[in-house]
């Protein structure tokens, strides 16, 4: 029996075909496609199908629509390693996973969400309160600021790649473990390999420190280090900014200069 994606897959294909017969015009095949929306059984969130192909979730009691892929339609028996997989297989393989002793705590894994093709990259640390329950990167409080630094250089969160170094949330938000960094590593690894960005943006000490290990962000946020074909620029997390209004000033600056750093790092050339 087809689960309840595969059928809605087949209803939008349907309305796609009375397209391609000449029964309805383009214009009424999108606007058809806009309104058909699934529940899905397991959180209740919603789903939508976009006319190219591109499912997009509004989690139940979130705002806001993000790219992102079913589960049941990923083929769970024909799982590559890690290294090898796609992005909804490396989304289903951290939403069964059990690495390391997270997994016990969290509601929702979160993955990481955003354009496949996406220029630039932000690697936050860990999902808190509001993400363990939306299975959605940056969605808090941390998560608006964000979206605010971002409007202010006229991106908007579809455009970039958002992700975290651990992805099931820390019990009471401490720090995340070394272990718990090492055990999912190579999920965000595999990530950063897909999409490829130009630029990541590190949030805060831990994703800095897969770069800049023992670094300290008061010195070196907002400069840019080349590595590989890629920009690397460290900056503080989000939430310090919201606590600090001197760090919270030297973060939109460090963001403001983001546009000059992607222009530059598209001139760095081929994959070394
Ligand atoms: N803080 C993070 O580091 N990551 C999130 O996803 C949310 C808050
Ligand atoms: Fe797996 Fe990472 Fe979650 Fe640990 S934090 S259980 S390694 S996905």
């Amino acid at each position: 029996m087809p689960n309840q994606f595969e059928q809605f897959q087949a209803e939008v294909e349907a309305v796609k075909l009375r397209c391609e017969q000449g029964d309805i015009t383009e214009w009424e095949r999108d606007d058809s496609l806009r309104r058909m929306q699934l529940v899905d059984d397991t959180w209740g969130d919603t789903w939508m199908l976009s006319p190219r192909g591109e499912w997009f979730r509004q989690a139940k009691g979130g705002q806001g629509w993000a790219r992102d892929y079913p589960l049941p339609l990923v083929d769970a028996d024909a799982l590559p390693a890690i290294a090898q997989m796609s992005l909804p297989q490396v989304a289903y393989a951290v939403h069964h996973c059990s690495r390391c002793p997270l997994h016990t705590g969290r509601t929702r894994a979160v993955p990481g969400e955003g354009n496949p093709q996406a220029e630039i990259m932000f690697i936050g640390e860990g999902p808190g309160r509001h993400e363990d329950l939306q299975a959605r990167p940056f969605v808090g409080r941390s998560g608006r600021f964000l979206e605010q630094l971002l409007h202010n250089i006229g991106y908007s969160r579809r455009d970039v790649f958002i992700a975290n170094v651990v992805k099931c949330r820390p019990p009471d938000n401490r720090d995340p473990q070394p272990e718990e960094l090492a055990a999912c590593r190579d999920y965000l690894d595999r990530q950063i390999e897909l999409v490829d960005p130009k630029v990541i943006v590190t949030l805060g000490r831990f994703s800095m420190y897969r770069y800049f290990p023992g670094a300290a962000i008061s010195k070196i946020h907002g400069r840019p280090r080349r590595i590989g074909h890629r920009l690397i620029v460290p900056m503080f997390h989000p939430a310090a900014g919201l606590r600090n209004p001197r760090w919270r000033d030297l973060t939109i600056e460090d963001f403001n200069r983001l546009p000059e750093l992607i222009a530059q790092a598209s001139n760095l050339g081929a994959s070394v």
